[in-house]
């Protein structure tokens, strides 16, 4: 993708002996040139990997390898994989968004952020979901609008960005078929042996029951059997 360099010099080389491990998403509160200029100023201490616009053009700002300041500050944490001890910006990449807390995010912004997502991912081996791609205000509860006041943005990124499941199609359509064929076979032997009975034939009838309930447990087994290869 097109990434236009806005290099500062507000970031620390490297990333004292740790790797990116988790992307965060963060929102400018403000605009794209006045996030390139607030980095670029050496007073305000702030950084991020990239930023956004709402027309999906993006700023790199920090190198991956080394540590932009973007998410220093622990406080109240509600996120699993936090180390203690060490600063979240030796293991994040910080992505950060134009608009505000309750800006709505054009398509373009966010095809924009979900491709980079995927490509960090790639290159850091990085898992697409919601342990490794956080919102800000999983780490500091003074950010607690960062992303956004609606927090499912960050779900809606990964859900865009998450590669199609690798469930075969195939065993999931037989299973379905099994058990729309379970249902009409029930409700068929439920009606002849609601007949036999009613025609005195209760031996008959109970048999009819006790071969399809055999019947019934063999086809759940079975599906059962399909499934469990299909939701590794
Ligand atoms: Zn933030």
């Amino acid at each position: 993708m097109n990434i236009i360099q806005k290099l500062t010099q507000n970031f620390w080389k490297g990333r004292n002996g740790q790797k990116p491990e988790a992307i965060v998403v963060h929102v400018m509160d403000g605009n794209l040139v006045g996030t390139d200029s607030w980095f670029a100023n050496p007073a305000s201490e702030a950084s991020s990997h990239y930023g956004l616009n709402q027309f999906g053009e993006v700023h790199q700002y920090v190198q991956e390898e080394d540590t932009a300041w973007h998410a220093g500050v622990v406080l109240n944490p509600q996120w699993s994989l936090l180390k203690m001890g060490i600063n979240p910006n030796y293991y994040t990449i910080g992505i950060e968004h134009e608009g505000n807390a309750t800006s709505v995010w054009s398509a373009v912004m966010k095809s924009a952020s979900v491709e980079l997502i995927r490509e960090i991912s790639r290159r850091w081996n990085i898992p697409i979901d919601r342990e490794h791609i956080i919102g800000h205000y999983q780490i500091s509860s003074k950010k607690p609008n960062c992303p956004a006041a609606n927090r499912a943005i960050v779900d809606e990124l990964i859900a865009l960005a998450k590669p199609p499941t690798s469930t075969p199609l195939r065993l999931k359509s037989r299973s379905q078929l099994f058990s729309t064929m379970l249902t009409t076979a029930t409700v068929t032997l439920q009606a002849i042996a609601t007949g036999l009975i009613a025609l005195g034939a209760t031996t008959i009838a109970s048999d009819l029951v006790a071969g399809a309930i055999e019947i019934v447990l063999g086809v759940i087994v079975y599906i059962l059997y399909e499934k469990l290869p299909a939701s590794r």
